[in-house]
């Protein structure tokens, strides 16, 4: 028997091994199993077994298999092979995917070493700056190091032949050393009574006089009537020590044994739970669903309900009936951990049934939510954008709620995926709707309703007939002239702040800006601090005392002094979050302000705990960013403020205007989910902007029309597809050689596809690699399914691999970008 396998590594074809006759009976489609690859040891996918083989040459075998159930079957399969296709991976990079993080078996070739024919061979060398005496350095004080220590220690990459020649004069040998799975499942001693109660009570004088904390320890025991306890728990209860409960064991009294627990994440954030008599728009929509859910029928809708209209009671209410039809449910929110008021919803209607899946958990709480959904134990996940890839084998629903946000996109690993796209291929694959939530639709989705592609279901209303709030736009620039600017609020912001204040009602205020001063300016030169391996400015965080890069984490002490000319005129512009909170402190001294951004939520029950304050009515201003616009349902808020719209009206990209549309739109619909009419201000330089004068009028087809135009004239999504194209090197010339070699590679194509000139990226430096950007536009109408496009893309990576100087510069290729900067 032979067995197929593919490698999360960048080949595009599998690889046969043999099946050694006594993995026969484990190896099938759909498991893992380890096996020798060149010279290491991977963890691969099996896509395939086979009686027989065509091929000739020496056939290695399989040595070990991960899996006891197959993890996919041949309908998942088929949705890998998409992705791998669409998003230009290999099968097994889009593979592995599925796999939770830390479970992979791999082997590290480690440099095993005779410390004291090192230290001789040391002694011997008599200049100081070779490489070699840099290597006999390091390995002199040591056992064992890997490859990538090595070459860390001594910085330098091409370790490869001095190794080599140690090997030979018998210095070190090379070992294959396989380092198992990191995330396993864990287990916990228990103990319980070995014997029965009435013999027990009969040795218990006789025990009591020569071992009283033995005797303690049984009582407990026989306290929880038979039912075994944790050994840690058990021992700290009583407080006595293990050799206790070992006697106990030996003289057979108590049998110690383990037992595998379950680690699951703990939301703390919890609402009471609420029965509704669903609305009529409500009802419309479960009408037109359910029945695709039951007939096992796909279908994309669109589902476009404006801010409050009970969009999650109708995921409720479509996850019951595929509950009934004993089906799984697959809910993907924007990254859940900042949506803790929908999850604990799931929660309050279908209890343990309900997992998550998210970047908050630790790897082994995300293995065990794994392991429950593959073993069919949680049948609804509720998950965060790489939930799609949970092991569920027959979902009934797919929702992707906020279908619009840009966290659905992968940008940072290959492949770069969109969870909402291929939501909805597998929505196809498994024959289920697939439902796509927004107040704001994304251009595209909306589009493909227009096309036909998605069904469109619309909630104008919202619950309880309340009123959409009412905005309004505050022309900073005029209210300065006026004299009516403190600082950064407009007098008409802080009069409602103050008003909202006095009636103890929630206030929101938005500035999409983490730090204090996002740029750092010197008076004399003229030059903006920026950050050593990026090319942004260093933001500066004031509860810190620091200046930090958001792009790669650098952050260092507050500069005394310009660090281009050292004059100390420096001035701060730029308005993050921590000013906001500050100056509001200033306005309101007695006001309860809290912040809401990536840099305060670090802890993990602190964003939970934020908002049930905030609903309690504890808190009484929130400050943040995007991340205060996002799924917040609280009544008591009934203003919200924002303190600038240019923080993303600005960006140079595409979807500046949408990005902007949908962020106030959102962020404007937390006001006024009560009988009280919400109030929203927005300070803003543009007032007559047409993204802005749409949020104004609360006209999302008037925004969505007039954008679709744009798109087409200008050559965008959905009228075009994008594949953007991205060289980077730590040498400017080679990045840039790169991008010129692959552009010539591309000029085959030029015919059919738009490919711009190889230019420098927006962020042109990008922790410590200079970037090179080559965008491609390829036409719906020529290329519909972009098929052309993709082969373009391949072929010119194989040409550029072939000819060009400059292939070990990295490339990576990102199909429908998200963001082109
Ligand atoms: P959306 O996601 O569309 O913005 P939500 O799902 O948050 O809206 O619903 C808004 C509020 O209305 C929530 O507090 C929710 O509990 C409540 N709600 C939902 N459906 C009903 C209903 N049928 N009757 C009364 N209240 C409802
Ligand atoms: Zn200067
Ligand atoms: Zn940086």
């Amino acid at each position: 028997m032979f067995a197929e396998v593919v490698f999360a590594l960048p080949f595009r074809k599998a690889f046969t091994y043999e099946i050694p006759s006594e993995l026969k009976k484990f190896v099938k489609e759909g498991v893992r199993v380890v096996a020798p690859f060149g010279k290491r040891t991977l963890t691969g996918f099996v896509i395939k077994v086979t009686k027989t083989t065509q091929i000739k040459d020496e056939i290695k075998q399989i040595r070990e298999v991960l899996d006891d159930e197959p993890i996919f079957n041949k309908t998942l399969l088929k949705f890998y092979e998409w992705i791998a296709e669409y998003y230009l991976c290999s099968l097994g990079e889009a593979l592995k995917l599925l796999v939770p993080h830390g479970t992979e078996v791999e082997s590290k070739r480690k440099i095993s070493i005779d410390k004291n024919f090192v230290q001789q061979l040391f002694q011997k060398e008599t200049k100081k700056t070779t490489l070699r005496y840099k290597i006999l350095l390091e390995l002199s004080s040591r056992e064992q190091i890997t490859f990538s220590a090595l070459q860390k220690a001594v910085g330098k990459k091409n370790i490869y032949s001095h190794i080599r020649n140690l090997v030979e004069e018998g210095a070190v040998t090379v070992i294959d050393e396989i380092e198992g799975a990191k995330v396993k499942p864990k287990k916990v001693k228990y103990v319980r009574l070995a014997k029965d109660i009435k013999e027990l009570y009969s040795s218990l004088p006789e025990l009591d006089r020569k071992s009283p904390k033995q005797v303690k320890l049984l009582l407990v025991l026989i306290e929880a009537k038979g039912k075994s306890i944790p050994v840690a728990e058990l021992l700290h209860k009583t407080e006595t020590s293990k050799a206790t409960l070992d006697s106990l064991e030996k003289k057979g009294f108590v049998e110690i044994f383990e037992k595998e627990v379950d680690r699951r994440y703990k939301e703390h954030y919890e609402e009471v739970h609420q029965e509704f008599v669903l609305t009529y728009q409500q009802r419309k929509v479960l009408e037109e669903i359910s029945p695709k859910i039951k007939e096992s029928v796909f279908q994309s809708y669109l589902l476009h309900g404006v801010t409050g209209s009970g969009k999650t009671q109708v995921y409720i209410e479509l996850a019951k009936i595929a509950l009934e039809q004993n089906k799984s449910v697959l809910i993907l929110v924007p990254e859940i951990s900042l949506t803790p008021q929908i999850t604990s919803r799931f929660y309050n209607n279908f209890g343990d049934l309900v997992t998550v899946l998210h970047s908050r958990m630790s790897a082994g709480e995300r293995f065990d939510s794994w392991r429950r959904i593959h073993k069919g134990k949680s049948k609804i996940v509720v998950g965060a954008r790489s939930a799609l890839f949970a092991p569920i084998f027959n979902p009934g629903l797919i929702v992707v709620d906020e279908e619009h946000d840009a966290s659905y996109k992968q940008q940072d690993m290959i492949p770069k995926y969109n969870a909402r796209d291929s939501a909805v291929v597998l929505g196809s694959i498994h024959n289920c709707p697939v439902v796509l939530g927004s107040a704001t639709p994304s251009v595209e989705s909306r589009y493909n309703a227009e096309v036909g592609k998605y069904k469109l279901m619309t909630m104008p209303l919202r619950i309880d007939d309340a009123k959409l709030p009412t905005i309004t736009l505050v022309n900073v620039n005029v209210e300065r002239k006026k004299g009516r600017m403190d600082n950064i609020f407009s007098r008409t912001l802080l009069d409602k702040i103050e008003d909202r204040l006095k009636k103890k009602e929630g206030v929101i205020i938005l500035q999409n800006r983490r730090g204090f001063s996002t740029q750092i300016y010197c008076e004399d030169c003229g030059e903006i601090e920026m950050c050593e391996n990026c090319s942004v400015p260093m933001v500066f965080h004031i509860n810190k005392n620091t200046v930090q890069c958001h792009y790669c984490g650098l952050e260092k002490p507050v500069p005394n002094a310009c660090t281009h000319c050292g004059s100390i005129n420096i001035k701060y512009f730029g308005i993050g979050t921590e000013r906001v909170e500050d100056e509001l402190q200033f306005y309101f001294p007695t006001a309860r302000i809290s912040r809401i951004d990536s840099d305060s939520i670090t802890k993990k029950a602190y964003l939970s705990n934020l908002l049930l304050s905030f609903g309690r009515g504890e808190i009484d201003i929130l400050v943040g960013t995007q991340m205060v616009s996002k799924g917040l349902d609280f009544s008591r808020v009934t203003l919200v403020g924002v303190v600038s719209a240019e923080t993303t009206l600005w960006l140079p990209d595409f979807r500046a205007d949408e990005r902007t549309f949908q962020l106030l739109t959102q962020v404007a619909g937390r006001a006024g989910r009560s009988k009280i009419t919400g109030e929203v201000i927005i300070q803003t330089q543009n007032e007559k902007h047409f993204a802005l004068q749409k949020v104004l009028q609360n006209d999302y087809d008037g925004f969505y029309k007039r954008e679709i135009v744009d798109r087409e004239r200008m050559g965008y999504p959905p009228f075009t597809r994008l594949a953007l194209i991205e060289t980077k090197d730590k040498s400017d010339q080679k990045a840039k050689g790169a991008a010129i070699d692959f552009r010539k590679a591309l000029k085959k194509f030029e015919k059919h596809l738009k490919i711009s000139e190889p230019t420098t990226a927006l962020i042109y430096k990008l922790k410590g690699f200079y970037r090179y950007h080559i965008l491609i536009k390829s036409s719906r109408k020529t290329d519909p399914s972009g098929k052309l496009l993709r082969r373009a893309v391949i072929e010119a990576f194989t040409e550029f691999n072939r000819v060009s100087r400059f292939k070990d510069v990295k490339l990576f290729y990102d199909i429908d970008p998200q963001s082109i900067m």
